[in-house]
């Protein structure tokens, strides 16, 4: 038990850090970028980021969730054939980095874009898309069992690819670095590599809440994906156009932990009740 405390507190420590780091440096660049009115931080915004704090804090200490359910998974696959790691021993750094990145956004596409068509796996990934006030701490706006679902399967990708835990740390660190840029409000699409890595824009435009924006940019780094599959869409600046979803408990920690399990119970309702009704 006191294991298990220090390791979700060193775990939460490192994650304030590099929250307070990144803060930092985008707060500098919104600063040089869009000026000091930028900075202001309304009431809205207010609401919105310390229930992001909270969900952030919350996350790191119900960690060992995903990571037991993703050391589960490996244990399971362990026996089943697989790409040797040596493969990997002569690819120059950045090879073998693009490489795990791609996977990993392949991965991480595919997944994404079930999520947001699959009635019963979209409770999971709402709560990241319940922020109406997009701002760099929406990138950690998430609920603990998406990762148990997500954890477990882009590791294992990465296992039957043959990379090893420092590249899957290395895919942590990056994701979550360029997750809080493309959150921040920096209004930039990357000009003539907006195909190349996802921008603040393109990310913008996936949370806006207009049917021409749904169902699209799913991919975290590479918006060639999106491209590829026909989910591309970043016409112009979403800046200013409401984000969010129908149904959205807001900013109300309580209400947004439990949104998996309301909606799970008003979905089986929907289905069952009439049958019920029906047969009696
Ligand atoms: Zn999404
Ligand atoms: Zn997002």
């Amino acid at each position: 038990m006191w294991d298990y405390l220090q390791s979700a507190l060193a775990n939460l420590s490192f994650r304030l850090q590099f929250v307070f780091v990144f803060f930092g440096l985008i707060t500098v660049l919104m600063f040089f970028a869009t000026g000091r009115k930028q900075l202001h931080w309304d009431e809205t915004l207010k609401k919105s980021g310390w229930v992001n704090v909270w969900l952030i804090t919350l996350n790191s200490l119900a960690i060992t969730l995903p990571i037991a359910a993703t050391a589960y998974a490996l244990h399971l696959l362990q026996s089943l054939p697989h790409l040797s790691p040596l493969v990997w021993n002569d690819a120059p750094w950045l090879v073998r980095a693009f490489i795990a990145l791609l996977l990993f956004d392949l991965t991480n596409y595919a997944l994404h874009r079930w999520m947001h068509s699959n009635a019963w796996s979209w409770p999971l990934h709402a709560v990241h898309h319940s922020d109406t006030d997009l701002h760099f701490l929406s990138a950690n706006r998430a609920h603990i069992l998406e990762w148990v679902v997500v954890f477990p399967i882009t590791a294992a990708v990465a296992f039957f690819c043959g990379l090893g835990i420092s590249d899957v740390v290395f895919l942590g660190l990056a994701r979550e670095a360029h997750q809080y840029y493309v959150h921040s409000r920096l209004d930039w699409d990357h000009g003539p590599l907006r195909h190349v890595l996802a921008s603040p824009q393109f990310h913008r435009w996936h949370h806006v809440d207009q049917a021409e924006a749904h169902n699209k940019n799913f991919a975290l780094f590479f918006p060639f994906i999106d491209l590829a599959f026909g989910t591309y869409y970043s016409p112009h600046s979403a800046k200013g156009l409401p984000t969010g979803f129908a149904g959205n408990p807001g900013e109300n920690i309580g209400k947004l932990l439990l949104f998996p399990f309301t909606e799970w119970l008003r979905l089986a309702r929907e289905r069952f009740l009439p049958q019920r009704e029906q047969s009696s």
